[in-house]
């Protein structure tokens, strides 16, 4: 934070004074002001205030008159230390100096800060810095200072209890920014990711990434979905580079070709417009003729008038049938790129169709989220589901149709399930969750809920509703199980389901 200006602090300190109810003495001024603005401001000798404390103290004993004398001198000599030595004797009077010592520590181990309370303070505010970035550099440097401070011998309570009011309320400007900072990176993603969604309009795929991006990257976020957003950003990355490519690269054979054919047209049309002209003018001079000597050179003229016609024709045939060849090498050339793009896709980790991981995204994430709960402890559950008679709504309604249910499947199951479970398409009409921190029984319920949910939100295909439904198993993670065989017991339990009428869910 940008330090503010006086008039700025000047406002926002008699604010405070009437939020806090405080008198508006020129102390509290003082102290609210400094507490603002993070500094702090020259503070005058109160020797009035101390010359009346002189006047009330006692002085009839020789220890009294000078200590009484000590103090009086230490207010024309503003001497803070002497002051005290001053306070400290009259406390001691009349104790013997074995006895005293007791009540001198009594009274400084109430003021002074417990040593591991003290380091506990500090590894605190040590933590919470690496959330606050590097913005403020003002709220590190009170941080620093009441770290190190804590970690000095006794610190004085009193001492830390001010430090700790002014870093806390340093710290609430820190914590306000980082907080709108990050709404605003949010809000500037989204845009981004509107934008994709805009720009490719005529290609499905990456429109159902750019959504899936802008739900992924919806509050609250986790570090697996943001994850999940990088993840899926590199795929449309590489999508969108490869489209281009193609897109330009076509667009130059366009304009080569058009630019041949015009230059081609231009010469044919410009050699036949002379031909007809030496024919119509041949014509009327063999009219005109009156004797075959007369006609022989005109003849002459027109064989060849139309010999050079023929050759410029031939001439233009084989550098069109050459044109022909060239783009069909081009053609064979934009399909081999084509065949190389879809052999680079299968790198890719997520389904093009239903934007789901595909089987080696869920390789990957299997593997990271058994390490993750070996390593927590944390269970974690595996489900295979497969949508039932998934054939008959291809053979009624057609392939698309069915490519629009699967879609359709995958948007309701991301929009019901947790943020942190992940969906993968396993094959055909078969998909997988793997759902972190969760036992088989609350495994069963998540999907019992989805299917509750599929069956209030209806695929519609024109006005007909069609209704998705499906059969599940699912297995939890033993301790020492592959994800392979964890995947069988599920794809046993499916089974089961199937055979036990469908639409159900079986653990395994
Ligand atoms: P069950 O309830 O026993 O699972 O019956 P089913 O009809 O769902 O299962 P079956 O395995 O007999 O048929 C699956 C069908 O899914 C066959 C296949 O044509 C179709 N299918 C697989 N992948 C796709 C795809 O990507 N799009 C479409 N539209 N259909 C697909
Ligand atoms: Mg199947
Ligand atoms: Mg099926």
């Amino acid at each position: 934070m940008a330090d503010r200006p006086p008039y700025e602090i000047a406002r926002e300190t008699l604010k405070q004074l009437a939020t806090r109810r405080l008198a508006p003495t020129p102390d509290n001024y003082l102290a609210i002001y400094d507490e603002i603005a993070g500094s702090r401001s020259f503070q005058p000798f109160p020797e009035t205030q101390l010359s009346s404390i002189q006047r009330v103290l006692p002085a009839q004993t020789p220890g009294q008159k000078r200590l009484l004398t000590q103090f009086e001198k230490a207010i024309a000599t503003k001497d803070w230390s002497a002051l005290q030595s001053v306070l400290v004797g009259y406390a001691n009077l009349g104790l013997s100096p074995v006895a005293a010592t007791p009540v001198v520590s009594e009274t400084t181990a109430v003021q002074i800060l417990p040593a591991d309370f003290a380091e506990a303070l500090a590894r605190l505010i040590d933590n919470t810095l690496p959330a606050l970035g590097e913005d403020d550099a003002r709220v590190h440097d009170m941080a620093t200072q009441l770290i190190t401070f804590l970690r000095e011998p006794d610190p004085p309570l009193s001492t830390v209890q001010l430090m700790l009011s002014n870093f806390t309320y340093r710290l609430s400007f820190a914590t306000e920014d980082q907080a709108a900072i990050r709404a605003s990176l949010l809000q500037l993603l989204h845009m981004i990711f509107e934008n994709i969604a805009v720009l490719s309009v005529d290609d499905r795929w990456l429109r159902g990434q750019a959504e899936s991006l802008m739900a992924a990257s919806t509050p609250p976020l986790t570090l697996r979905r943001l994850d999940d957003v990088q993840l899926r950003l590199k795929d449309v990355i590489f999508k969108q580079t490869e489209a281009k490519a193609r897109a330009a690269e076509a667009q130059e054979q366009m304009k080569d070709m058009l630019a041949t054919f015009i230059e081609r047209l231009a010469q044919m049309t410009a050699s036949s417009t002379t031909y007809h002209e030496t024919m119509e003018r041949c014509a009327d001079l063999i009219g005109k003729a009156s004797s075959i000597q007369e006609i022989a050179p005109v003849l002459a003229e027109v064989m060849s008038a139309t010999r050079a016609m023929a050759l410029d024709t031939k001439l233009t045939h084989t550098e069109l049938q050459d044109l022909r060849e060239r783009t069909d090498a081009k053609h064979a050339e934009v399909a081999r790129l084509q065949q190389e793009l879809e052999r680079a896709s299968t790198q890719a980790r997520h389904d093009p169709l239903t934007g789901t991981l595909n089987r080696k995204g869920l390789d990957e994430a299997m593997e990271r989220e058994i390490a993750r709960s070996r390593r927590l402890g944390s269970p974690l559950c595996l489900a295979l589901l497969d949508i039932d008679n998934f054939k008959s709504i291809n053979d009624r309604l057609g392939h698309t149709a069915g490519d629009a249910a699967l879609v359709h499947l995958a948007q309701v199951t991301r929009e019901v399930m947790r943020p942190q479970d992940l969906l993968a398409r396993y094959g055909g009409e078969e998909f997988v969750l793997l759902l972190p921190d969760t036992n088989v029984e609350s495994g069963v319920a998540a999907m019992t809920r989805l299917q509750r949910e599929l069956t209030t939100r209806f695929f519609l295909q024109g006005s007909e509703k069609i209704l998705i439904t499906f059969s599940a198993g699912v297995a939890q993670l033993h301790d020492s199980e592959t994800s392979m065989d964890a995947l069988q017991r599920a794809d046993k339990s499916m089974y089961l389901a199937k055979r036990s009428g469908k639409n159900r869910v079986m653990a395994a």
